[in-house]
């Protein structure tokens, strides 16, 4: 049965995302029938193919049945969905030396009140007081070479793997944080075991402390069996915008000189002639995911006989032309970064101040521009290599991206600045279409181009794009309310600056005429305090029920999109899409409070897509 499972594709029917789990996570009370479970785990493991990464829903089925089977409640689901995962990934684990594991453990274990430990930025920094099962842990670790960090959440440990630091995690932690930070782990193909904590306290916790010494303990041994990762592609991305690499891809034509190694002197006395190019290239190679070059790297590879998913030489082998076609998505990306911070008057980008800030509004709008540029030129230099009919169906597709992304920027922008705050949700959501959805597109239509004329994707991947696009947006309306239920100020930042969002549209269209004018007079009323304001705004849109309408959308944005997918062959390329839907349209099971894997879209995406 089991093997039968492993080897099928992704169920072609794919079940919402927003449910509630909180009855799915409990822990199975006692050590034998943690033992029992983990047993029947290991046994199914066993005999499913382990050539392509389980979904979340293969895993779901076959645990179900498993506890239907063994007369178990469903509430264990959560919990044997762990252990059958880490079952799953122990031969990918061991087949990477454990100088290369990354043992993650975290805080909630330490002893609480009297743990002399600091934190510094890679987590908590134990001192060994033996207070706590992680000093033990820890030594044994370090003993075998692991990197150790006390610390939780998806975004370090991605940033460690695709950094090529690590190529394992072994990790504990709790169900809550498993299912939303391990998940993702998991869904990128990155071998990772893991053991669950016996509670979700926060305080004091425990852990079957002989399961987790088993698993650090697990020995290095060499395997021939691959699973297909996403890492060799997110780290393929990275890489392209490591300062040689980038050189020469770029190919510099005024100065080989970077600001970043200029020992703080920023461009004072940098060759007027060569100012712009050295300033535009600098941005570039900062920060970011490298979402949107990953995109279409793995969207090449999908087409193009799916190796890169198996082995790394392949994607260190695409040719440079694929690479600066990559590269093009985020040089657009970048330039509407250095606009829209303009736009929007915001001080800082990567955690450093804003090119406007450092270089004044006449440079900074002029090095956007090159990036533009830039970006085209990109592809067009090599038409020769990728054949000119590539190159120019490509550059017809970012030109076509460029333009409908400035149309809903200057839709945003106009209905911002205009004093008639009425909207429709019909009109928030054509908005949105049209501001995120071309990034997502010209980042899988340039992929598949350049694995071939592959016109018969164009349409599915069109109407994918916009239906994962408009979710995605949705979603970071939502997120933009995330933390107001403790009324933090943080929250409602869309209202107080007058953007249009698809909740605002919603509660007009709900709300009486009293409500819609309580609303307006909301965003105008500037003398009131912005937490009172937020208070009432969000008061009148749970009245509208606007948070419960908007997941709902979400819920039907996703189905479209999945129902594209569901078509779509290569099975290689099916996978990619219910890839991105499951990191992209990712939610926590709270009402409002979606957590995402890719940054959320703000003004700020403009142009070429995900992340910034
Ligand atoms: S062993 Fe480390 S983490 Fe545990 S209480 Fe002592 S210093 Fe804190």
């Amino acid at each position: 049965m089991a093997a039968e499972e492993g080897k099928t594709a992704p169920p072609r029917k794919r079940r919402s995302r927003r449910r509630q789990t909180s009855h799915l996570k409990k822990v199975p009370e006692t050590l034998a029938l943690r033992e029992e479970l983990k047993a029947h785990c290991k046994k199914i493991a066993e005999g499913i193919d382990s050539a392509t990464p389980l979904s979340k829903d293969q895993m779901e089925t076959v645990c179900r049945k498993l506890l239907s089977d063994l007369n178990h409640p469903e509430s264990y689901l959560g919990w044997t969905m762990v252990i059958l995962s880490s079952e799953f990934w122990h031969d990918q684990v061991a087949a990477v030396p454990p100088e290369r594991r990354l043992f993650l453990l975290p805080h909630c274990l330490k002893h609480s009140e009297g743990c002399p430990a600091d934190y510094d930025q890679f987590g908590l920094d134990c001192k060994t007081c033996g207070a706590c099962s992680i000093a033990d842990f820890r030594t044994t670790a370090d003993e075998m070479g692991y990197k150790v960090l006390v610390a939780e959440g998806s975004p370090i440990v991605l940033k460690i793997i695709v950094s090529g630091y690590v190529d394992a995690i072994v990790g504990v932690a709790c169900l809550n944080v498993l299912e939303k930070a391990i998940d993702k782990i998991l869904l990128a193909g990155i071998p990772c075991m893991a053991v669950p904590l016996l509670s979700s306290d926060c305080r004091n916790t425990s852990v079957d402390e002989h399961w987790v010494e088993q698993m650090v303990a697990t020995p290095f041994k060499e395997s021939k069996k691959q699973t297909r990762t996403y890492v060799h592609l997110l780290r393929g991305a990275a890489h392209i915008f490591e300062p040689d690499r980038l050189d020469s891809l770029v190919v510099r034509k005024r100065s080989q000189e970077r600001i970043s190694e200029r020992n703080g002197t920023g461009t004072t006395g940098l060759d007027p002639i060569a100012a712009t190019e050295a300033i535009a290239v600098d941005f570039l190679g900062r920060g970011g995911k490298h979402s949107r070059p990953f995109i279409t790297l793995a969207t090449y590879d999908a087409l193009n006989g799916n190796q890169g998913t198996l082995d790394a030489e392949v994607v260190k082998s695409f040719p440079d032309s694929v690479m600066r076609a990559a590269l093009s998505i985020e040089t657009f990306h970048k330039a509407s970064l250095v606009h829209d911070d303009i736009e929007d008057n915001d001080q800082f980008r990567y955690g450093l101040e804003a090119l406007h800030q450092t270089h004044g509004i006449p440079t900074a709008i002029n090095v956007g521009d090159y990036l533009i540029g830039m970006g085209y030129r990109l592809v067009s230099r090599d038409a020769r290599e990728i054949g000119h009919d590539t190159a120019s169906d490509i550059l017809d597709g970012l030109a076509d991206a460029h333009l409908r992304l400035s149309e809903g920027q200057g839709a945003e922008l106009f209905w911002r600045d205009n004093g008639d705050k009425r909207l429709k949700p019909l009109d928030a959501l054509k908005v949105y279409a049209m501001k995120t959805a071309p990034a997502f597109e010209a980042a899988l239509l340039t992929g598949a181009r350049l694995a071939g004329p592959n016109t018969e994707y164009t349409k599915p991947i069109k109407d994918f794009a916009r239906n994962l696009g408009v979710g995605f947006q949705i979603l970071n309306d939502l997120k933009d309310w995330d933390g107001d239920q403790d009324n933090k100020m943080s929250a409602g930042g869309d209202l107080l600056c007058g953007r249009p969002t698809l909740l605002w549209a919603l509660a007009l269209e709900a709300l009486d005429e009293e409500d819609q004018a309580e609303l307006f007079s909301l965003v105008e009323n500037e003398e009131m305090h912005p937490h009172h304001r937020l208070m009432k705004a969000r008061q009148l849109y749970l009245k509208a029920d606007v948070f419960e309408t908007a997941q709902r959308l979400v819920d039907k944005y996703q189905e479209k999109a999945e129902i594209i997918a569901d078509d779509i062959e290569p099975d290689s390329l099916r996978r990619l899409l219910y890839y991105l839907v499951d990191t992209v349209l990712s939610r926590s099971e709270s009402t409002y409070t979606p957590t995402i894997e890719f940054a959320e879209p703000t003004m700020k995406d403009a142009l070429p897509i995900v992340s910034s």
